[in-house]
């Protein structure tokens, strides 16, 4: 119960991780709002989740490539909650192709919605949050190293990694906290662990094995509370040692 009474704002929090994240902080004791971006089921199975363990939780859509769409949620993230301690980034695309595959479009989509729909959703929080607040931004180990077909969203994270350090620095002052969840591979929607890519990929990885969602949220929880007081502007890598 570190994280007590807190408001918790989880963007792409109806599916995979960020639902996984939104459980978590509210099973820690915060109030939690998550976004999504059209699986209106999915995000109502997140906040009815939520409600029957005991917890408070709300859902709104919101686009994260749209600028005026994400600041939309962000306020009725706010409004709901009646502020936010806890920003947590996690929505996000991936469009895999090889660089003689990839098109204006695929980068557009992923720069939108990976960076731009962070940058313009932590502005839009900043009205709202205290000092001591948090922000966790769900980057991925494709920042720091290359997998095939990965080019563009491997610099998406790069870029998502290169934003919390220097908001680190920006908001010290504030007393804010900034820092980066660095996921290898985990089993999602995106990135199914029965799939012929995943085992390809498990191969590369020391402990055999796709992670779970709930292995992030741990990280996320662990950001987001009091032990984590003297933590920000680093990068925290949860991949069963794939990127050692
Ligand atoms: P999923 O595809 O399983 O879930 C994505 C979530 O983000 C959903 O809640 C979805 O909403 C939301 N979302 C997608 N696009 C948008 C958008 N344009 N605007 C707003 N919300 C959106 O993904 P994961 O849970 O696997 O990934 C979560 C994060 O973790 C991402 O940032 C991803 O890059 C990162 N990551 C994942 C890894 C993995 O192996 N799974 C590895 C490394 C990093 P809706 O349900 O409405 O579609």
């Amino acid at each position: 119960m570190s994280i007590q009474g807190r408001k918790a704002l989880v963007t792409g929090g109806s599916r995979g991780i960020g639902a996984a994240i939104a459980k978590r902080l509210a099973a820690d004791g915060a109030t939690v709002a998550i976004t999504y971006a059209g699986n209106k089921a999915a995000a109502d199975a997140t906040v009815a989740a939520i409600e029957s363990a005991g917890g408070t939780a709300y859902a709104f859509q919101a686009e994260a490539a749209d600028p005026s769409s994400q600041r939309s949620g962000v306020a009725q993230a706010a409004a709901a909650l009646g502020g936010i301690d806890i920003l947590v980034h996690n929505a996000g695309v991936a469009e895999f192709s090889v660089v003689t595959e990839d098109s204006d479009e695929t980068f557009d989509r992923q720069f939108g919605v990976n960076v731009k729909g962070l940058h313009v959703g932590t502005r839009a929080a900043l009205p709202h949050l205290a000092g001591g607040a948090r922000i966790i931004l769900i980057g991925s180990i494709s920042g720091e190293k290359a997998f095939p077909a990965t080019s563009v969203y491997s610099a998406t994270k790069a870029a998502v990694a290169a934003l919390a350090r220097g908001w680190a620095k920006d908001l010290a002052p504030r007393g804010i906290l900034v820092n980066t969840v660095q996921p290898g591979p985990i089993d999602t929607d995106m990135n199914p662990a029965d799939s012929e890519f995943a085992q390809q990929m498990i191969g590369a990885i020391p402990l055999g094995r796709y992670g779970r969602v709930e292995e992030i949220a741990g990280a996320v929880a662990f950001f987001a509370g009091p032990d984590a007081s003297y933590i920000t502007g680093t990068t925290l890598n949860i991949d069963g040692g794939a990127s050692a």
